[in-house]
């Protein structure tokens, strides 16, 4: 049984309002093997023809629009919120709930925050709907619990690379609300705060610093290691949210003013493989998703590093400023 709601009929419905006969189906990773039965109930309900997308995708900067385009009158992107991005196809996203009650891990975060009395609530796209609900429990357990909309995500919704939901929130310490290490990670690399997880995948509430040190001490290590190359790579995206142009070539100039060189490589998909042929270049910039450096790292042989990382291997910053590094989009 699958912990995600996926809601069908709100898909038929715009099927139907459109009179689509092409449709596809675009999910990320983690939701990627509910694909075909929910491709079997469109197509058996509707009788259009549905076409999924199989390449890798890990959040909404990454929609199939450009690949589908001429290919289907409406793409159905899952597991995502809109980005404030144009798209060539019109695309309908689906939010997919999860269905696990987190109140357990509520209740043991609640231990954890004792001593705590403001509150930043954060969570994903999947847990967005019960927010009202856990701001009511929290205060009702004497908690002050402020939340904001951020720049492209919703009130206390954070993404991978986008913290500016919780940015200068006045508060003692964040509760994210979902699973794995990824989010939180962020949260405490974007603000510095402590940060306690309530996860219900795991049903257990944990903090993120022994994680967060060490990620520290890995990107210490490799932005020590980048200041020994001479030559670089900066590694920019085809996909729409995540391409960073400008940045790049902003670098190439900041890098060769050092007396250095530096190359602009354009790609789609960032992966270990993509970037051996490049035995010259000693290090890599990657201004594709800001999380590839950070939680991907020990997959590459070379150092690869964030723009703001870039910024300490050039004395241009010191280490105690560190800074993740965050896709706007209304800077
Ligand atoms: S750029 Fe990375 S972190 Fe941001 S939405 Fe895309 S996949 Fe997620």
């Amino acid at each position: 049984m699958s912990n995600y709601q996926f809601n069908i009929k709100e898909i038929i419905d715009e099927i139907n309002k459109i009179n689509a006969q092409k449709v596809g189906l675009q999910f990320p990773e983690g939701l990627k093997i509910h694909a075909i039965s929910v491709a079997r109930q469109i197509e058996e309900e509707t009788g259009v023809t549905v076409f999924i997308s199989g390449d890798p995708c890990f959040g909404a900067c990454d929609v199939a629009d450009v690949t589908m385009k001429n290919m289907v009158d409406l793409l159905v992107h899952f597991g995502h919120t809109p980005l404030p991005l144009q798209y060539e196809v019109p695309v309908l996203f689906m939010d997919t709930q999860f269905k696990l009650d987190p109140y357990p891990a509520i209740e043991e975060a609640l231990d954890m925050l004792k001593d705590y009395k403001t509150i930043g609530l954060v969570t994903t796209t999947q847990h967005l709907h019960l927010i009202n609900e856990l701001i009511v429990l929290l205060e009702k357990n004497g908690k002050k619990v402020l939340i904001k909309e951020g720049d492209g995500t919703r009130k206390a919704q954070v993404l991978g690379c986008n913290f500016s939901a919780i940015e200068n929130l006045p508060v003692d310490v964040y509760l994210f609300v979902g699973s794995g290490n990824f989010h939180p990670l962020g949260i405490k690399l974007s603000t510095g705060k402590p940060v306690i997880i309530a996860d219900p995948y795991r049903n257990e509430a944990r903090n993120i610093d022994k994680f967060a040190d060490r990620i520290l001490r890995i990107r210490f290590a490799r932005i020590t290691k980048a200041r020994e190359a001479k030559r670089f790579g900066i590694v920019v995206s085809s996909k729409k949210g995540q391409q960073r142009m400008e940045l790049a070539v902003h670098l190439k100039k900041m890098i060769q003013k050092m007396g250095k060189e530096a190359y602009i490589i354009f790609l789609d998909h960032v992966s270990p493989d993509i970037l051996i042929p490049y035995r010259e270049l000693d290090a890599f910039i990657i201004t594709a998703c800001p999380r590839i450096a950070i939680d991907d790292a020990q997959m590459y042989k070379k150092p690869i590093i964030t723009p703001d990382e870039l910024l300490i291997v050039l004395d241009q910053k010191k280490w105690d400023e560190y800074k993740l590094d965050e896709i706007r989009y209304n800077d």
